[in-house]
Formats: structure tokens, sequence, C-alpha cells
């Protein structure tokens, strides 16, 4: 369920169904030309689709013309209180301009700022912040501060409208993360425009992204934001955009770089996978390509829930394994696990995606995890296999027939004796 209206910001369309786009806003004094411009080349590196920058001096908006003229990727202006100032920036040629009704001085200042944005063909983002809801929402916003938000971001369309203006975005911000699911999910089925979602002032790296992800990512399950921004205390603007991008990744709405999958590790650990973790991360951020890479602490579970994974390793304490698609192709001395690791992943580059397996090498591997793997231990996958057993041998026994679900019971259930394991 995207907004059914789109808009473009620069060449970002956003909305109508279009790939929830990733925006991030630059912490540097906007004027300040090299360090914004070094910061959204920072960002748009880290795959901002847009970038906003604050515009409260006039020096600001006159840094505009040059930040829009050499910006990789369109550029917002952040504009409060000043509506002279957002009309300079829509004619400085800022991409699209954000500001809250609310506070720009009255429908008339907005008007002023519309007919500029109607002329040049930019768009808006409009919206409202729970701090600073107008003065006759107080008492809704202390009774429901949802439907206090939601009032206050449809009346806002309402003027938008009366303007004959359309062409706009709405946000709705609240540091609460249940007021901002509950307000966008009342909002998103009272209007057509697109969503840009944040929770603001979200906190610390640790803490906001915690705070976005539950927040924004139950929205974006629910179908619901077309563009978003993760507000992180941090002056590196760049982390926003990498936890947007996990959030995106995760809910499988876009993709972009590598997927690494590393177990959460436990007593059966005998090497330094925090180490390794790190690095095969590290190197990973060089290729593009949404690979999938899988690190297992040890191979008690088998290959088990990495089976999947474009490439995986192993680990033990002298020895690992490196695999692709759930087949082993060789076994590796610890300490040269994440090398072979990238070699392995060069090589099926190279050949245009093709894993090559040397039979003698996978057949060593083999032999290695089938030494190491505990066959009897009850993995997420042997117990859907049994489950899977049991249901068929049920059916079995109804036609007549002896099904393998007794045997199951006996044999294989986990209160006969059988170790219980789960990654
Ligand atoms: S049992 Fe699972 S969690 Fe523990 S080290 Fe092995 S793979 Fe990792």
């Amino acid at each position: 369920m995207s907004s059914e209206r789109q808009i473009h910001v620069g060449s970002v369309p956003i909305g109508g169904g279009a790939p929830v786009a990733v925006q991030t806003m630059t912490k540097t004094e906007t004027a300040d030309l090299p360090a914004t411009l070094a910061q959204i080349s920072r960002v748009a590196e880290a795959g901002a689709d847009l970038v906003r920058v604050a515009v409260p001096r006039e020096r600001d908006a006159e840094a505009l013309k040059t930040i829009v003229a050499e910006s990789p990727i369109p550029v917002i202006a952040d504009i409060h209180f000043n509506h002279t100032l957002a009309i300079k920036a829509l004619r400085a040629g800022a991409h699209c301009v954000r500001l809250n009704p609310g506070n720009i001085g009255g429908p008339e200042k907005v008007a002023e700022v519309t007919a500029v944005a109607t002329e040049l063909g930019t768009p808006l983002r409009v919206g409202v912040n729970s701090g600073s809801l107008p003065e006759h929402l107080r008492e809704l916003e202390f009774e429901n501060p949802v439907e206090a938000l939601v009032t206050a971001a449809t009346e806002t369309v309402e003027l938008m409208e009366r303007l004959d203006f359309r062409n706009f975005k709405v946000s709705m911000k609240s540091t609460s993360v249940p007021n901002t699911i509950a307000s966008n999910r009342l909002l998103a089925e009272r209007i057509p425009y697109p969503l840009h979602l944040g929770v603001t002032e979200a906190g610390t790296k640790w803490s906001g992204s915690l705070k976005s992800a539950v927040g924004l990512g139950t929205l974006l399950a629910d179908g619901i934001g077309d563009t978003i921004r993760i507000s992180l205390s941090t002056f590196h603007a760049e982390e926003e955009v990498k936890v947007a991008w996990e959030i995106l990744k995760a809910l499988k709405l876009r993709q972009r770089g590598p997927v690494l999958i590393a177990c959460p590790t436990c007593g059966r650990l005998q090497f330094d996978m925090d180490s390794v973790v790190a690095e095969v991360e590290r190197r990973l951020q060089a290729y593009d390509d949404p690979i999938e890479v899988s690190v297992l602490g040890c191979a008690v579970n088998g290959i088990g829930e990495a089976r999947h994974a474009d490439f995986g390793i192993t680990g033990a304490k002298d020895a690992g394994m490196i695999y692709s698609k759930g087949k082993p192709i060789r076994k590796v001395e610890t300490g040269k696990l994440v090398d072979r690791l990238f070699e392995e992943i060069d090589k099926y580059y190279e050949r245009g995606k093709v894993v090559e397996f040397d039979e003698a090498a996978a057949a060593e591997a083999a032999e290695w995890l089938a030494a190491n793997e505990d066959a009897t231990a009850m993995t997420p996958e042997r117990l859907a296999a049994m489950e899977k057993a049991a249901a068929n041998g049920r059916s079995a026994e109804a036609n007549g027939a002896p099904g393998p679900s007794a045997r199951l019971d006996e044999a294989e259930s986990p209160v006969a004796g059988r170790r219980f394991t789960r990654a």
C-alpha cells in the first residue's frame, strides 16, 4: 500500500509504487561548501537517494546554488520559520523544500511559497512535529496525541489543496515510536500523498537505530512509507544511510550490496569469530552485488540455516570449511579462512558468477564436515524434515499404511535422549 500519488524530487520518484527512497541530512554548516559537499559525496556513496541541508541563514540559501550544481543526488532545503528563505531556496534550484506550514507565519506566507514552487515545478515536503502542534490542537494532544498529530497533518494537506498545490509529500514526526506507527497508519488511510517516515530525535547510533528499525520497519512492513530518514545523534550522516539500508534490506524492499549472515555463537565456538565476522563485513563493503555470505561458528549443525548462502565459512579450532549454496568447496586452516573465502568470491565473479568445485578439495571438505557435524543434533532443518515426514506418515496411516511418524516418535524425538541444538 504505497501512496496513490507520486512526486519527483529531482530524478527520484517518491510514492506511487516507487522504491522507498533513502534520505539523510547533512550535519555541516550548509554554507561551508567544502565540508557540506564532502559530506554529500559520502552519503551518496553510502547509498542516499536524496540529501537534505539546513537553510537557517541567507548565506545557506546562497550556498544552495553551488550545492545543487555539484551534488550527485537531489538536494532538499530544510526551512523553519522564514518563508522568504523557502522562496530563496526554491529560486536557488533546490529540488524540494521542506517546511512546516504551522511555523512559517500563516497561510498567506505558505501561499507565497506554493506560488513559486508551482512556477518552478518544485515539490514541497510539508508536515507537522509532535513538539509544535497548533494551539487549537493542544487539548486534543493531551487527550489523544495520535489523533492530534493526524488532525494537524490533514489540516496541512487541506491547506495545500485549498492553495491548489498537490506536488508534495507529508511527514508527521514524533519522538514516540508507538505514536509514529499509529499516526502514520491513520494518515495513510486518509490521504493519497506520499509519506516521509522518520522517528524524530531517535537517539544515539545504537538506540536510535533500534527505535527507527522498530517504528519504520513496522510501517514499511505494512506497505506504508515512501521515503525514510533515520535520525541519529552522530556527525557522520552516512551512518544514518547505512541503517536505512539495513532496514530496507531486512524487509527485502530494496537490495544494495552484500548480505552478511552470522550465527550468534555459543559455547561450541572454538575460534575468534568476532574478529572474523568484523573482517568479513569490512571486506564485503568493496562489493556492490547483493551476494549473501554466511559465517557459522561451528559445524555442529552442518551448514544448517546457511544452506542458501552464496558463500559461507564454518570454523573450528584448527580448521574450517568454505562452502557455496550448501556444498563444501574446500577445507582451510582457521587462520586463512577469510582470505580463502574472498579468493573464492573473487574467482566466482571472474568466472561470471560461477562456482567451480575441485572434486578432491570438495571431498576433503565434506569429510571434515562429516567429522565435525553432530548428525544427531536437532537442527531446525532436521526438525522441519521430521515434521514433514511425520505429517506424510500421518496421511499414509490414515490410508491404512504404517507411516514413519511412529518410528519418529520412538527413535528421533528429543525426549528420547537426542540433543536439541538451535543456532
Ligand atoms: S551451535 Fe550455532 S550458534 Fe553455536 S557456534 Fe555453532 S553455529 Fe554458532
